[in-house]
C-alpha cells in the first residue's frame, strides 16, 4: 500500500478558527492513524487576500494545539515534493499550464475583461443563471493565436473542459454525479501568470503525493474541475472527502458572529483553555468514535480514528460542551500542573500577587480547581482575597431572610476575635462551637457565617477561605454586615 498523505493547505486571509482546525486536525488524525504524513501547505495565489501574520500565527496554533506538521515550509521534505508555499512555485505552474496548451487540453484566451464583461450581461439578460465562458477562444486559428501573440495580447490560459460525465466516490457523502456541461472553459493561469487556486492545489496535491483530500464541504464543486485536471495530465487522482458544514446553536455556519461560539483558536488559548481539550472536543464535530467514551486523548484518537465515521449531516458546536470538556481535562491536572497554567492567567492589575506567599497563593488558587471551566475565569474568585469589597445589596437582602442571623454572626465574631492558632481544624471546631453555642445548623448556620466572613453568598470549603482570608480581613468583613 502507497504511503497515506494528507494536507492542511490554508489560505493566508485569516488565523485559526474552530472551522479550519477541524479540518487540520482530521487530516492529521488520519494521516498518523495509517502512519502516514500529514503535510502543511500555503495557498497564497491570492495575494491581494493574504493577511499579515495569518502564517505564523496559524503555525503558532497548530503547534500549541499538538497538530505537529512531518513537513511545512518550515519543516520542508528534503524538498523532494517541491516548495510548500503556493507563491514560490509560479514558474511551475505556468510550464504546467504550457504543457497542457502542447496537448491541447487548455488553451490561450485573449478575451478582454470587458468582453468577458459584456458576454456575461448578456447571458444575464437572457435569464442564464449558470452562465459560463463562450469558448470563444478556443475556436481561434493558429494565425489567430500567432497574430495576437505577436502584437503582445494578454491572455489567460484556459482549460478545456471535455464533455463528460464525473462519478465521484467521496468517502464521506458517498457517489456523486457530475456533467462536466455545468462547467465553462475556466481559467487556470491569469494574464498576471498566476496560476488559480483550483490548477495550483491540483498541481501541489500531485507533486506532494496526496493520498486523500479531506477537506469542508465547501469545496465541494470545486472537485470537478480538478478531477478534470487529472485525467487531462494522466494523474492519479486521491480519494476526495467532503466534511458537513460545522454550525453554531441557531444552525447558521459558525463564524466569528456566531453568538456565545468564540470562533478563533488564539481567543480559546487567551482564555485558558488547554490544548488536550480543544484536540479532543474539535475531533468530535462532525466525527465520533465508537462506544460512549468522549474525553479521549489525541493518542486515543489517533489510534480509534476510523474514516468511516465521518456524519454526513451537519454538527453544531456547543460552546457549553466545549467548557465541560476543558473543566474536565482542568480537574484532571495535578496539583502542580493546575498552579503553573492558571497563574498564568491572573490578572495582576487586579490582584498584587506579589505582596503575597507563593504558598497562600497556591492554596487560595487550589480551592477553584474542581470549579474552572477555563482558566482565565480564576479572576471571578480572587478579588475577596485580594481587596476590600462591598458585600451587595442583594447579599444583605439574601442575609435577611435567615432568621437570627445576628446571633450567629455575633457568635462568630466572638469567636473569631479570639481564636488564637489560625488553623484550618481550629476553624472547622469553632464553627461547629458557634453552631453549639446559637442552636443554629445547615442554611441557617452557614449563609451567616460566610457572607460575614466573605461578603458572598458563594464559596468553595467556608473553613478554607475563613483561614485563607485572614483573621483581620474576616473582621473587617463582619462588620460590614452589622
Ligand atoms: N486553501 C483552501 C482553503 O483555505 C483549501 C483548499 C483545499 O483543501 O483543497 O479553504
Amino acid at each position: 500500500m502507497t504511503k497515506f498523505r494528507l494536507r492542511y493547505a490554508p489560505s493566508p486571509t485569516g488565523f485559526l478558527h474552530i472551522g479550519n482546525t477541524r479540518t487540520a486536525l482530521m487530516n492529521y488524525l488520519f494521516a498518523k492513524h495509517y502512519n502516514g504524513d500529514f503535510i502543511v501547505r500555503i495557498e497564497d495565489t491570492d495575494l491581494e487576500r493574504n493577511v499579515e501574520g495569518a502564517i505564523e500565527s496559524q503555525f503558532e496554533n497548530l503547534n500549541w494545539l499538538g497538530i505537529n506538521a512531518d513537513e511545512s515550509f518550515l519543516k520542508p521534505g528534503e524538498e523532494k515534493y517541491g516548495k510548500y508555499m503556493q507563491s514560490q512555485k509560479f514558474g511551475r505552474y505556468e510550464e504546467l499550464a504550457e504543457k497542457l496548451i502542447s496537448i491541447k487540453k487548455a488553451y490561450r484566451c485573449f478575451c478582454t475583461t470587458e468582453e468577458l464583461e459584456k458576454d456575461y450581461e448578456d447571458q444575464v439578460a437572457k435569464g442564464i443563471v449558470a452562465t459560463k465562458y463562450s469558448g470563444k477562444c478556443a475556436r481561434l486559428s493558429e494565425s489567430e493565436i500567432g497574430s495576437n501573440l505577436k502584437s503582445n495580447k494578454d491572455f489567460s490560459i484556459r482549460f478545456l473542459v471535455p464533455e463528460t460525465t464525473l462519478n465521484i466516490k467521496d468517502f464521506i457523502k458517498g457517489e456523486i454525479t457530475f456533467d462536466s456541461k455545468e462547467l465553462g472553459d475556466f481559467v487556470i493561469l491569469k494574464t498576471n501568470k498566476i496560476a488559480t487556486y483550483n490548477f495550483a492545489v491540483v498541481v501541489d496535491d500531485f507533486d506532494m503525493g496526496i493520498s486523500h483530500v479531506l477537506r469542508g464541504e465547501e469545496h465541494i464543486s470545486n472537485t470537478p474541475r480538478q478531477i478534470l485536471i487529472y485525467q487531462a495530465f494522466g494523474w492519479e487522482t486521491p480519494q476526495f472527502g467532503h466534511m458537513s458544514l460545522i454550525v453554531d446553536s441557531t444552525g447558521k455556519k459558525l463564524s466569528k458572529r456566531s453568538g456565545n461560539a468564540l470562533f478563533f483558536i488564539e481567543q480559546y488559548k487567551n482564555q485558558g483553555y488547554l490544548p488536550e481539550a480543544m484536540f479532543n472536543y474539535i475531533s468530535l464535530l462532525g466525527w465520533s468514535p465508537i462506544g460512549e467514551k468522549e474525553l479521549l486523548t489525541k493518542q486515543e484518537l489517533i489510534s480509534m480514528f476510523d474514516d468511516k465515521r465521518f456524519s454526513k449531516s451537519p454538527s453544531t458546536f456547543d460552546m457549553t460542551k466545549m467548557k465541560w470538556i476543558n473543566s474536565q481535562y482542568m480537574k484532571a491536572l495535578s496539583e502542580e500542573e493546575y498552579l503553573e497554567f492558571t497563574k498564568k492567567y491572573i490578572n495582576t492589575e487586579m490582584f498584587n500577587t506579589k505582596d503575597k506567599s507563593e504558598d497562600w497563593l497556591n492554596q487560595v488558587l487550589l480551592l477553584f480547581k474542581k470549579e474552572l471551566e477555563f482558566a482565565d475565569q480564576i479572576n471571578n474568585h480572587l478579588n475577596i482575597f485580594f481587596n476590600e469589597v462591598d458585600v451587595t445589596s442583594e447579599t444583605i437582602e439574601i442575609l435577611k431572610t435567615i432568621e437570627e442571623h445576628e446571633s450567629v454572626i455575633k457568635e462568630f465574631e466572638t469567636q473569631i476575635s479570639t481564636l488564637n492558632e489560625w488553623e484550618i481544624e481550629n476553624i472547622k471546631s469553632l464553627i461547629k462551637l458557634v453552631s453549639e453555642n446559637t442552636g443554629k445548623k445547615g442554611k441557617h448556620l452557614f449563609m451567616p457565617i460566610r457572607i460575614a466572613s466573605s461578603s458572598s453568598e458563594h464559596g468553595p470549603s467556608l473553613a478554607d477561605v475563613i483561614y485563607l482570608l485572614g483573621k483581620d480581613k474576616v473582621l473587617v468583613n463582619i462588620a460590614k454586615v452589622k
